[in-house]
């Protein structure tokens, strides 16, 4: 049985990356495909909050500007 990336599908190379996050073991192709799996998303904007982020009242966000109240709320 051949492993695969748990983000991409792939097949896992010659360097595959275990991690082990919200209390499953996964595997992937690459520390990229890991970053990608692993890292909160932005309560504001969604995208990936790569090293500290902003934590707020329980909440991660990416940048200090999300973490504004109101910052994602449409005008
Ligand atoms: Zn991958
Ligand atoms: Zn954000």
């Amino acid at each position: 049985m051949k492993e695969r990336c748990e983000c991409c599908g792939g097949d896992l190379g010659p360097h595959p990356v275990g991690l082990r996050y919200r209390g499953r073991e996964s595997t992937f192709c690459s520390f990229g495909c890991a970053v990608v799996q692993a890292a909160p998303a932005c309560c504001a904007c969604g995208a990936k909050v790569l090293g500290h982020g902003v934590s707020v009242a329980g909440r991660t966000y990416c940048s200090r500007s999300c973490a504004q109240p109101g910052a994602a709320v449409a005008p």
